[in-house]
């Protein structure tokens, strides 16, 4: 017989899930325990993801830079601006 520390009542070892890491492999609550917290979270789960409101869609640029006139990027396009960098080579003199 096992003594559950949740429902304080004494079972049979049958009513407790093994649970090996345990000193004597059982659970420290009896399978309705386990199962009442169980189902509890389970549906503790459920009611909040049913609250949360569907993600937001993914804002695009022009909601943070509101100031600024962006245009979608045409990625057909070349890309027009070429920075072309002249590094000075040797030494003049
Ligand atoms: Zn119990």
């Amino acid at each position: 017989m096992k003594h559950c520390r949740k429902c304080n009542t004494t079972k049979s070892e049958d009513k407790f899930y093994k649970e090996s890491h345990r000193g004597d492999g059982l659970a420290l609550w009896c399978k309705l325990c386990k199962n009442e917290a169980n189902n509890a979270r389970a549906a503790l789960r459920r009611r909040k993801y049913a609250t949360d409101a569907p993600s937001a869609p993914r804002s695009d640029l022009s909601d943070r830079y509101p100031d600024k006139d962006l245009k979608p990027v045409d990625k057909t396009a070349p890309n027009p601006i070429r920075v072309h960098i002249l590094l000075p080579v040797g030494k003049a003199g």
